[in-house]
């Protein structure tokens, strides 16, 4: 359920800079949330990235700042009162420009620190004194080190993605920077789930906060239709360059799982003549902040990147999400796939399953509680003669059940869910950017149970193994 911003009665600056963004009614997190931090409770919310939860913490927060805005140049009338923590530079960067468009015509001032680039500039506008300070943990403490900023009058704290910060291992970082600020403030924390660590943290530095969970985590926006192809490794490139074609998607994030592996594909891809950036931790932050802005402005078409753009970067309507590689850690794919469908807008994620992908996709299919089900690339280079892999799952070659194409299908019943779906068919792809309706999790095809590959052997027979050559 959405409302609509009037009922808030926000201060009318808030109000104009609301129009100006061209929001028409609250996001779900927002109808829940603004009431609550404007009433300055304490926040736990558990919401999805592209639900606009920044939105949610910053616009209430702004509005109870706003009787400290004052136009003094002396940077003793412009305290630090709100702090906002966040994992990733990307991210950072991100809120900070979104709090200063909501305060565009506040004179409220909002500043944002993080790594990876000079500390003299981020210091000349703090020594000014800023109202708003956006900032990753590491870099902040070495400003709080050097004495360039002060955070005895800090009111708000807002630590977003904190599962991310956890598992990051910033956790002594924020235990200290917490130990800066007064005890008496408001503290809003988000995080995509509620883990053990995160109720910990929540139970320190948190004082009878109210829950706000709009989104089940580890859901995934029912905006994206998702398809899962079995692809050999050595096929995953073609898969690719096949895919971005037939699909006509214009725009797409392409995960990869190392920083090598990324930059090899973007290096391939170059090659290939597609308009391509790479986006990884061995980046420097100027050029994964040019290589976003690239994106951002149209000028690159794919932005091949590792887990550190999978969380909360927001760009607008972005039709597709690659993952090259099948994420490690399945809450991963929620976070990489919510790179598209933000904001009600409608979005594909396409994935490569290969062999040694099995465990990973169990895991996944109990993460979103669906049966994935394999689809197979037709190579247009292949046709008419033969597919590629045949149409097999990627693994359990030996499997007879396995093969769709092959002779013998004949000689046994048809078997509707192990068909092979015409991809160059496909009407989803005749119509690429329609809202998906209905249930999350659907998956768009038919479900098969996954199967143990024939080289995994049971615990009994390994132990069994073992006791015979005792
Ligand atoms: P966030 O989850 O905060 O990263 O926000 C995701 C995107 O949604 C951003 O581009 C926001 O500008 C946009 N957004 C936030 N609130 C609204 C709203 N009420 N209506 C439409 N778009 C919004």
């Amino acid at each position: 359920m959405t409302s609509s911003f009037s009922n808030l009665q926000l201060a009318p600056a808030l109000a104009r800079a609301v129009a100006d963004m061209g929001y028409e009614s609250m996001t779900p997190i927002q109808a829940q949330a603004i009431p609550v931090v404007l009433t300055g409770q304490d926040v736990m919310g558990a919401a999805q990235t592209g639900t606009g939860k920044t939105a949610a913490f910053s616009l209430p927060l702004l509005q109870r700042l706003l009787k400290h805005e004052n136009a003094s140049t002396s940077p003793a009338r412009h305290p630090v009162r709100a702090l906002v923590l966040l994992p990733t530079r990307e991210l950072a960067d991100q809120v900070a420009q979104q709090i200063k468009q909501y305060a565009v015509h506040t004179q409220l001032r909002s500043a944002v620190v993080f790594g990876g680039m000079d500390m003299k500039p981020q210091t000349l506008e703090l020594k000014k004194g800023v109202e708003v300070l956006v900032a990753t943990p590491g870099r902040l403490l070495d400003h709080i080190e050097a004495k360039n900023v002060v955070l005895n009058q800090v009111e708000y704290v807002v630590l977003d993605e904190a599962d991310r910060m956890l598992d990051i291992g910033f956790l002594p970082d924020l235990q200290r920077i917490l130990s800066f600020l007064p005890k008496q403030r408001t503290t809003l924390l988000f995080s995509a789930t509620f883990s053990t660590e995160i109720k910990r943290l929540a139970g320190s530095y948190l004082q009878n906060p109210v829950t706000i969970e709009v989104a089940r985590p580890n859901e995934t926006a029912s905006t994206v239709t998702q398809h899962f192809y079995s692809v050999n490794p050595d096929d995953k490139y073609r898969a690719l360059k096949q895919l971005v074609r037939q699909s006509g998607i214009t725009q797409a994030f392409v995960f990869c799982n190392s920083k090598l592996g990324c930059a090899r594909l973007a290096r391939t891809l170059e090659r290939d003549g597609f308009r391509t950036s790479a986006l990884h931790g061995d980046k420097s932050q100027d050029e994964r902040l040019k290589a976003l802005e690239a994106f951002k402005a149209g000028q690159v078409d794919l932005l091949i990147c590792t887990d550190v753009a999978a969380r909360g970067l927001d760009i607008k309507d972005v039709p597709g999400v690659f993952n090259f590689d099948i994420p490690f850690n399945a809450e991963d794919y929620v976070h990489r796939i919510g790179r598209t469908g933000r904001a009600g807008a409608s979005g594909v994620a396409i994935s490569f399953v290969s062999q040694s992908d099995q465990r990973l996709v169990v895991d996944l299919e109990k993460l979103l509680k669906s049966k994935i089900n394999l689809e197979a690339v037709e190579f247009d280079e292949d046709r008419p003669r033969e597919r590629i892999n045949k149409g097999r799952r990627a693994w359990g070659e030996d499997d007879p059940r396995d093969v769709i194409d092959a002779p013998r299908e004949a000689s046994r019943p048809a078997r509707e869910h192990y068909r092979t779906p015409k991809v160059a068919h496909d009407p989803f792809f005749d119509r690429p950017y329609e809202p998906a309706q209905g249930d999350a999790t659907a998956l768009k095809t038919t479900a098969e149970p996954l199967r143990k590959s024939s080289n995994i052997k049971s615990k009994r027979k390994v132990a069994a193994l073992f006791k015979s050559e005792a």
